[in-house]
């Protein structure tokens, strides 16, 4: 079984344990870094691989694009292209459809996307974004969706539910690499009528793991953790939970007590390199002037290298002087914070002290 919960905790449904791939074990709940285009911006896989990420997600669609497949075919795969041993996910596509310099038109039959790079017109069907991601060699590949806009009617979002659930099948149908994992995508906004219906659907379709998506585009916190914390009991325990494109502290550690077991986000890189700044107690914006002369360490007991190396005063120079070793040194931090989080959110949970653990994240978190 590619999935395995090793510990459950007694007081809210957060769960860890292992997904396994050809490339590893990746340890959940966990957080997934973005390389949109092969690389998280500013930070290498030397330096994800030391801070203990066990998976990235990148972008199939692009990827097939630029550098194109049969670049990263004559590399030996996407593994060795990207210079990265553990497992890779790759998303099909469906997070473009709310892009609108992206998304040229949509129909039940296919999506047809601008190339960003070319401007050329590409027709994506179901059957052409799984044919991507088999031949790139993915460990978990995505189903394309389509994944409606915020504040849309319940109509508009039940005929999306329902494009993204013949889209599944028709994914389910193609995929034909016998190595990778292909994980199913639930769309319904708020709906949890629709959502529920959705989840039913993909797992008669049968896949190694469900995704919510749609979520992380405007709807509240609050109301995204309420539906997916009614979702998830609906889902057998052999199959990881990935909540897509959620990636700030409180929003995780609520996930992980939501049943949550993976994320992803380009938020941690996307705002570090705004000066945004992950602590236990709470998101600094160290533009401020009150970090002049600040010669504390970003967060004091963060293990990464620019905790241990540099003061909040000195990040708060470059980042003025928009120094791109500053902007480096943030994204870095950022993403080894939430790392370092997740891992305490094992290790709670384990200890079967995960509620104890969230309540006083969450205060501290939010104390200022
Ligand atoms: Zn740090």
């Amino acid at each position: 079984m590619a999935f395995e919960i090793s510990s459950q905790d007694s007081k809210t449904k957060a769960r860890a344990g292992f997904l396994k791939t050809c490339h590893g074990k990746v340890a959940t709940p966990c957080f997934m870094p973005v390389e949109t285009k092969g690389a998280a911006k500013f930070v290498n896989q030397g330096e994800l691989q030391e801070m203990g990420v066990d998976c990235f997600i990148t972008n199939a669609l692009l990827l097939s694009f630029k550098p194109g497949l049969e670049t990263i075919a004559k590399a030996k795969g996407l593994h060795s292209f990207l210079s990265w041993k553990k497992s890779i996910f790759t998303d099909s596509g469906g997070f473009q459809v709310i892009d609108e310099n992206f998304l040229v038109s949509i129909s039940d039959k296919a999506a047809v996307f601008r190339d960003p790079f070319s401007g050329r017109k590409e027709r994506i069907t179901p059957e052409r974004a799984i044919g991507i991601q088999n031949s790139l060699g993915s460990d978990v590949a995505m189903c394309l969706d389509d994944q409606p806009h915020y504040g849309r009617s319940k109509a508009s979002i039940a005929q999306a539910v329902s494009r993204t659930l013949t889209w599944a099948e028709r994914c389910k149908t193609a995929h034909s690499n016998p190595k990778q994992l292909l994980f199913g995508i639930c769309q319904g906004g708020l709906h949890l009528d629709l959502r529920k219906k959705a989840i039913q659907r993909l797992l008669e379709i049968g896949f190694d793991g469900i995704a919510i998506g749609g979520f992380g585009i405007g709807e509240s916190m609050d109301s995204m953790l309420r539906v997916s914390a009614k979702l998830t009991p609906l889902i057998p325990g052999s199959k990881p939970v990935y909540l897509m494109g959620i990636g700030s502290p409180l929003e995780l550690v609520r996930g992980v007590a939501a049943g949550i077991d993976v994320f992803d986000s380009c938020f941690p890189t996307r705002v570090g390199r705004h000066g945004l700044v992950f602590t236990r107690e709470g998101i600094l914006r160290l533009e401020k002037q009150a970090f002049k002369h600040d010669f504390s360490p970003l967060d004091k007991e963060c293990s990464c290298f620019v905790c241990k190396s540099y003061s909040r005063a000195y990040l708060h120079h470059l980042l003025r002087l928009r120094e791109p070793s500053g902007l480096r040194y943030l994204s870095h931090h950022n993403l080894h914070f939430l790392q370092e989080l997740l891992q305490d959110c094992r290790a709670a949970i384990r200890e079967n002290s995960f509620r104890k653990f969230a309540r006083d994240f969450s205060k501290s978190f939010q104390k200022h």
